[in-house]
């Protein structure tokens, strides 16, 4: 059984126009804008028009049901979100959404015998307008009151002001958790957002893990002097020695394993001035790695690289690291069934672990959880740049109508 490809794609380009850049051509859904409550207000008129059936919980997370769901079962649940970033891509978060829509709606026309409900889902601000994850974290973790009335949006507003123009009620919204065992599994379709798949020629990720993450800050002390005056054999310039430091950043990666990754997008110089040899340099660094004792090793190996150019140029550097995230290792049973899926249909198919964070990895707190990649063109992401063909987007929607139909056969418990 296959997906409707060309309601799919329907539904996409619908999507794609609400909230629409008309000057890049990129989507600006931002959690609980006018254009993401026009765009959920749009979902739901979907999901009425298939005769499904919308719960939403207390954050705006939205699960859906058929009608003549099996009783007695944990349900299986699929979907991403439908948020996005400031003038970011058509296809994160909306992918999975709207092909979760897309099975059960197949599923419900061709009124596949199951033994187990499988539900749709669509979680609310997985971008970070006000916290990232939200919606999901509410779902594994749950929020307390003063959490919530603390977040404000990328703009300065208050989580709770918006709510108050929904009409929602914040004590809604702390109780959203959901208790582990009470889902089944969970599979999320999404873009790799990534260059591999496409590179490598393949069709399906079946991705391991979510990758950990870690940072932290450098600072390097010197001395700060007269551009003029001082030699250039006598300073001590806490700059220069950052940027070594940051040239030995590939190395290091490169050093720990081949998917970890070192970033420096944030440099701050003091006293700072064009005429003056900086005294401090502080470098922000994110480095990932999908193994926690890979990260934890990366982080120490970065530290002492710190320490080694520091040396050199006569400087001293303090290193300040954050509190690691650690990696989410996805269901191995679950990474089966993704894989026999797309062996029935002949898709090439690779393991590639995740390096961007999912909603997914708060899923895998309550519930067997597994994702489906499919290639990005040229890696983009999180840019009106994002894309992928329409033959691989119907390979995943395949592939995971596919798994989701095996999650949801089996016997279920007897109670
Ligand atoms: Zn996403």
């Amino acid at each position: 059984m296959k997906i409707d490809i060309d309601r799919l794609r329907s539904d996409l380009e619908t999507l794609r126009t609400i909230g629409r850049v008309e000057e890049t051509g990129g989507v600006s859904r931002t959690s609980f804008s006018p254009a993401d409550r026009e765009a959920r207000r749009w979902y739901l008129e979907r999901c009425a028009e298939a005769g499904l059936v919308v719960e939403v919980d207390g954050l705006g997370n939205m699960v859906v049901s058929a009608k003549d769901e099996p009783s007695g079962a944990k349900p299986v649940w699929t979907g991403s979100h439908i948020d996005s970033v400031p003038d970011g891509g058509f296809l994160d978060g909306a992918l999975g959404s709207m092909a979760a829509l897309e099975c059960l709606r197949r599923l419900t026309e061709e009124k596949v015998p199951l033994s187990r409900p499988v539900r749709a889902v669509v979680f609310a601000d997985e971008e970070g307008n006000y916290n990232h994850l939200l919606g999901s974290t509410g779902i594994a973790k749950g929020f307390d009151r003063a959490r919530l009335e603390a977040m404000t949006g990328r703009d300065g507003d208050r989580l709770t002001d918006r709510f108050a123009e929904l009409g929602w009620d914040l004590d809604a919204a702390t109780r959203t958790k959901v208790e582990p065992g009470e889902v089944h599994a969970f599979v999320e379709l999404h873009i790799e957002q990534g260059p591999n798949l496409e590179a490598d020629g393949f069709d399906i990720g079946v991705v391991t893990s979510i990758v950990g993450l870690s940072g932290g800050k450098a600072r390097f002390h010197g001395s700060a002097d007269h551009a003029g005056t001082t030699p250039m054999t006598k300073r001590r310039d806490a700059l220069l020695g950052a940027a070594e430091f940051l040239t030995t950043l590939p190395g290091v990666a490169a050093s720990i394993s081949k998917d970890a990754v070192a970033t420096c997008g944030l440099i701050g110089v003091e006293p700072g001035g064009a005429n003056v040899v900086p005294g401090t340099a502080t470098v922000t660094l994110d480095f990932r790695d999908p193994d926690m004792g890979r990260l934890l090793a990366l982080g120490e190996a970065i530290e002492r690289s710190a320490r080694e150019v520091a040396a050199r140029h006569g400087l001293t550097v303090t290193w300040e690291p954050d509190t690691p995230v650690a990696p989410v290792p996805l269901d191995q049973g679950i990474r089966e069934t993704i894989t026999a899926a797309a062996e029935g249909f002949g898709y090439r198919h690779t393991d590639i672990p995740s390096g961007a964070g999912h909603d997914s990895q708060n899923m895998a707190l309550i519930a067997p959880t597994a994702m489906v990649f499919v290639p990005s063109k040229n890696g983009r992401s999180h840019s009106p740049a994002e894309d992928t063909s329409w033959e691989d987007i119907e390979k995943g929607g395949n592939v995971l109508l596919a798994t989701l139909i095996e999650l949801a056969s089996d016997e279920p418990a007897t109670p």
